[in-house]
């Protein structure tokens, strides 16, 4: 979606609320569709003593197995979007300047753009998720498995026996 902002950049004192959200479930992350709900946004474009400012908060859930465990697991996080706009720059470009050359905000990319790039780079389903055993593939969440703990060195086992009898 494109918003006009003519009329808030010509405006002191004029805001203007931003409510949208945007399907990015076709959004491929690493081989899967984690983004499975819209991406949400909310906040407003307003004319301070004629700096423009976006102010927003942008919801999404993370949907994808657990990194350790493979459990389906769900997350939400959100974005705190605190941008000023600008027709053009001036010197360097700056995060936290967004250029809109015609006044027109493109919603769709800044939605799109900010998600990615804040996309989780690790996906528990709890913090301290202890995995699955590499032995007998048990979800250790759920218990113990009864795999011995460490790898015995064969030669120490071959040992161990020598010595017991
Ligand atoms: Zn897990
Ligand atoms: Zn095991």
């Amino acid at each position: 979606m494109l918003i006009d902002l003519k009329h808030i950049f010509a405006t002191d004192n004029s805001s203007l609320p931003i409510e949208y959200s945007l399907d990015l479930s076709s959004t491929e992350v690493s081989g899967i569709y984690p983004l499975k709900k819209p991406v949400t946004v909310s906040g407003t474009v307003s004319n301070k003593a004629s700096l423009v400012v976006l102010d927003a908060v942008i919801t999404y859930e993370y949907d994808a197995p657990c990194d350790r465990c493979g459990a389906e697991t769900a997350r939400t996080h959100t974005i705190r979007l605190n941008k000023s706009l600008a027709v053009s720059i001036e010197g360097e470009e700056s995060d936290s300047i967004l250029t809109v050359p015609d006044m027109k905000l493109d919603l769709d990319e800044l939605l799109y753009s900010e998600v990615i790039v804040s996309l989780p780079m690790k996906h528990l389903c709890k913090e301290d998720c202890k995995g699955i055993c590499p032995k007998c593939g048990k979800n250790l969440n759920d218990g113990k498995c009864g795999c011995p703990e460490k790898e015995i060195d064969p030669r120490l086992s071959a040992l161990a026996e020598l010595l017991n009898n």
